[in-house]
């Protein structure tokens, strides 16, 4: 039986990025036995299963449920389970993905172990260090023994800060992988009914910064309210979001659509069908890309730079929303400039670069070095 790779599925995000990786090691040559094991951070059919379905993956073979608490509950539980687990059961290699507190777990328990662990979407950074994800990124590319980055600026900038070329490699964006191959199956799910293609937008929130305070959640569901007397707005709201509306006791402004969290087809079929997307999510900002589809991502700083190179991507603080809006309206819109590597070929890029690495670690014949054995030299 080849080795054991664990896949740590822990969040809605996660997923996309690690279906890539799935389906690139379901065409290859079998030279590891992957297995996705569910932290449990998301875990309804809303956040997760059905996520799971759209993306053609099966059940995830082992589930630690671990849900519910803060940062440091989830954090602190999850590496204990995680322990628990690959004390009894030991893979080769860890793969984390991303940037929410799952990640951060897996990748620190295992690394104690001394697990080889792969980061997949390594190198990002908006350099905002209030932000969860920005201190979990940053925590996890330190210790990860290889380094997948999206793109060749991140990975040359992971190599400047001192990681060995060996275990660093630019593979391209998963997200692109996953949402090339969906994308016709997408396009034909129906729109919610009341909207027709081409005449909304699209609005998804969720970032602690713009929800999270009275002060901040009502001036963004001012701004919203403004720009939808120009273009209705649909907004598949996040459960976080619904929370802080419910708390804060807000109501969803005239003209905008509220939606349940839609499934992964069900939101790419309404964005690829939209005029523009208001958003602070990092996902949403890269498909927005694949989509030619103008982005107003409302937050100071981008991780994903080059979404702003590339033409589709304007960041804005939320009071500017409703002038940009009637600016693309207006037809004020870049086409997208071709980003390298976004090409729906990530997952063979890892493939390749994992099997080298596991072929290095069985096998560490000098021919067969530079990987150094057990992780980072
Ligand atoms: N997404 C979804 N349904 C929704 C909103 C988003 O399936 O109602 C998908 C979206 O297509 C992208 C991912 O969720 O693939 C982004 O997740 P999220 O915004 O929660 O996290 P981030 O990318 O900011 O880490």
């Amino acid at each position: 039986m080849p080795p054991e790779i664990h896949l740590i599925a822990a969040a809605r995000p996660n997923l996309p990025k690690l279906a890539a990786l799935l389906h690139a090691l379901a065409e290859a040559p079998s030279f590891c036995t992957p297995v996705m094991v569910h932290t449990g951070q998301h875990h309804d059919a809303a956040m997760f299963g059905g996520h799971l379905a759209d993306l053609g993956l099966p059940p995830p073979e082992v589930a630690l449920g671990i849900s519910g608490g803060g940062h440091a509950s989830v954090t602190g539980r999850t590496m204990m389970a995680c322990a628990d687990l690959w004390s009894t059961r030991r893979p080769a290699l860890v793969v984390v993905a991303g940037d929410v507190d799952g990640t951060l777990a897996a990748a620190i328990a295992a690394r104690k172990l001394a697990i080889p662990v792969a980061h997949l979407e390594a190198g990002l950074r908006c350099r905002e260090m209030d932000m969860p994800e920005e201190i979990n990124r940053r925590a996890v590319d330190a210790i990860s023994t290889l380094l997948w980055a999206p793109d060749k600026a991140t990975a040359a900038r992971l190599l400047a800060d001192g990681h060995a070329p060996h275990a660093v490699c630019a593979v391209g964006n998963t997200m692109i992988d996953s949402l090339l191959r969906v994308l016709p199956a997408a396009r034909a799910r129906k729109l919610p009914a009341g909207l027709e293609a081409g005449t909304y937008g699209v609005l998804t929130i969720h970032r602690p910064a713009n929800v999270d305070s009275p002060a901040a959640l009502a001036a963004l569901l001012q701004a919203v309210a403004e720009a939808a007397r120009q273009l209705p707005l649909a907004w598949p709201i996040h459960p976080r979001t619904s929370q802080r509306l419910s708390e804060f006791g807000f109501a969803v402004p005239a003209g905008v659509m509220p939606l349940p969290p839609l499934g992964y087809l069900d939101f790419l079929g309404l964005l690829s069908r939209a005029r523009m997307v208001a958003t602070d999510s990092g996902g949403v900002q890269e498909e927005a890309w694949a989509l030619n589809l103008p982005c107003l991502t409302l937050r100071p700083s981008t991780e994903r730079p080059v979404t702003l190179e590339a033409g589709t991507n304007r960041l804005l603080p939320a009071a500017g929303l409703p002038a940009a809006i009637a600016a693309i309206l207006a037809g004020d819109r870049a086409r997208a400039r071709p980003i390298p590597l976004w090409d729906g070929k990530a997952g063979v890029r890892m493939v390749a670069h994992l099997a080298a690495f596991l072929g290095a670690i069985r096998d560490p014949a000098p021919a067969r070095w530079p990987f150094p054995l057990g992780g980072l030299a």
